[in-house]
């Protein structure tokens, strides 16, 4: 497996160069968007890692460009709390992205995701585990656990839970969790968000200091991932 990482920042380059290859992949590098989109487009890569913050051309032109003429999997990075990048890199056809600072393993999982799925636009259908501190989902078996421990929950607790979760660090509005979760035909009615929220919270032993479920006031819900804040 090749992968092409575009990053501009030598010292990352140099340390994803060595993780990657210490896992067995290829490795190639480009400084800035246009050559990074150009080799890109050689066809010789498995997965991209594409830095959003670019000199030449930024990340997600490059994803733009890119995904006229290519399905490789992409996994965005991106700068931390840069929400607009995280959405508009996802619309762009990214399959998936990772805020800087990361742990390598969690890149390594991603990668591991990206590859499995291999084409645009089904960049969650393949995902069978996600994970936030102590809290784990399997979406295989749907199976939530909580420092090891495993909570039972509805078929509508468990979909909020990974909605909110595979969306971290957006903030998604009633209304997009009631589609999302309920299907159109809720719209409207989105109270119902508030009161599933307040299951999941108490199912998951969600107390005030760990806050994993945040309301954003007027607005909707958020999981933020922490671990990524140093
Ligand atoms: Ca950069």
């Amino acid at each position: 497996m090749r992968i092409l990482i575009v990053e501009d920042e030598a010292e990352i380059t140099r340390f994803l160069t060595l993780e990657l290859q210490h896992e067995g992949y290829q490795t190639a590098s480009c400084s800035d968007g246009r050559s990074g989109l150009e080799r890109a487009l050689s066809g010789e890569f498995d997965l991209v890692l594409l830095d959003v913050m670019l000199p030449e051309l930024n990340g997600i032109e490059v994803l733009r460009r890119l995904r006229k003429l290519s399905a490789v999997p992409v996994i965005l990075v991106t700068a931390r709390d840069a929400v607009m990048e995280k959405v508009n890199g996802l619309d762009m056809g990214a399959n998936d992205y990772i805020t800087k600072p990361f742990h390598i393993e969690e890149l390594l999982a991603r990668i591991r995701v990206a590859l499995r799925c291999g084409e645009p636009g089904t960049q969650t259908s393949g995902d069978d585990y996600l994970s936030l501190g102590d809290l784990s989902l399997s979406s295989a078996s749907r199976q939530v656990t909580r420092a090891g421990e495993i909570i039972e929950m509805t078929k509508t607790q468990y979909d909020l839970l990974e909605y909110l979760l595979r969306n971290r660090d957006i903030v998604l509005t009633r209304d997009q969790i009631l589609s999302h979760v309920w299907g159109y035909e809720y719209a409207g009615n989105s109270n119902v968000v508030d009161v599933y929220v307040r299951y999941v919270r108490n199912r998951i032993h969600d107390t005030e200091e760990s806050k994993i479920i945040e309301t954003v006031r007027g607005i909707g819900y958020v999981i933020r991932d922490k671990t990524r804040k140093e």
